[in-house]
């Protein structure tokens, strides 16, 4: 009786604490969470299209082995990447650009403590335009927070750039570990319904890393979904916006 006593006194605060970090997730970083605003993690279609996207890329030769995979199937995707990677790799965003390739912005750093305040958004949301329009000439009109983290404000933050916040469904909750590709294939083949934007990985958090087992899981997936009958397309055609805004004259 008393031992019991003494876990049941254990587990009420571990409950609790775990009930509220699950909260905490599904407000700040959930994809499909809406309780901070408008964040779309699919687009209207009435046919059966998705959209594949890239977050925290260039990362070579991993990017431009998925342009080739790309390339190969005539598929046109969309990249959220941080200005970081962008200045490390102009070429490689600039090719992908001139693939017909959509380019999102996924903020500067990826550094998780500059997304924590609105001030800081808003700069790491300026240093990425500046990089997009130094080294390609464009400024993105979609915009992949970081961790898809969302604080109260960050939203509005990012539409007072005229940015569309864009978020999406991770194609498999294991992919940072690179399982083996097949099983990322089912995960994503799993997301799949008309206008998802399906989330794969061509970097780790803007610092490079392996991605072997992403680029062979996009080929099958690919394969998979066009044996469904899905069609390919960016996340702007399934929102029906731009994507990209005007550069200032
Ligand atoms: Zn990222």
């Amino acid at each position: 009786m008393e031992q019991r006593h003494i876990y049941r006194k254990m587990l009420i605060p571990f409950a609790g604490t775990a009930a509220f970090i699950g909260s905490l997730y599904w407000l700040c970083m959930s994809p499909y969470s809406q309780l901070q605003g408008d964040f779309p993690y699919s687009g209207d279609s009435g046919e059966k299209l998705v959209a594949i996207t890239f977050d925290d890329g260039p990362n070579e030769p991993y990017t431009s082995q998925i342009a080739g995979i790309l390339a190969d199937y005539d598929i046109k995707a969309t990249f959220f990447q941080p200005g970081a990677c962008v200045e490390h790799y102009p070429e490689v965003s600039q090719a992908l650009f001139n693939a017909g390739h959509v380019i999102g912005s996924h903020a500067y750093s990826h550094q998780f403590g500059k997304y924590l305040s609105l001030q800081s958004i808003h700069r790491e949301i300026k240093q990425a335009d500046d990089v997009f329009a130094r080294h390609l000439g464009i400024l993105p009109a979609l915009y992949r927070p970081p961790w898809l983290l969302r604080t109260p404000g960050s939203l509005a933050a990012i539409r007072s750039h005229s940015l569309q916040p864009v978020s999406g469904e991770f194609c498999h909750s294991l992919e940072v570990f690179q399982p083996d590709p097949s099983r990322i294939a089912r995960g994503a083949v799993s997301k799949a319904k008309p206008g998802a934007f399906i989330l794969f990985h061509d970097g780790f958090d803007a610092k490079g890393g392996n991605r072997s087992s992403t680029v062979e899981a996009v080929r099958i997936t690919i394969e998979r979904l066009g044996n469904a009958g899905y069609g390919f397309t960016t996340v702007d055609k399934l929102l029906g916006i731009s994507p990209y805004r005007p550069l200032p004259s």
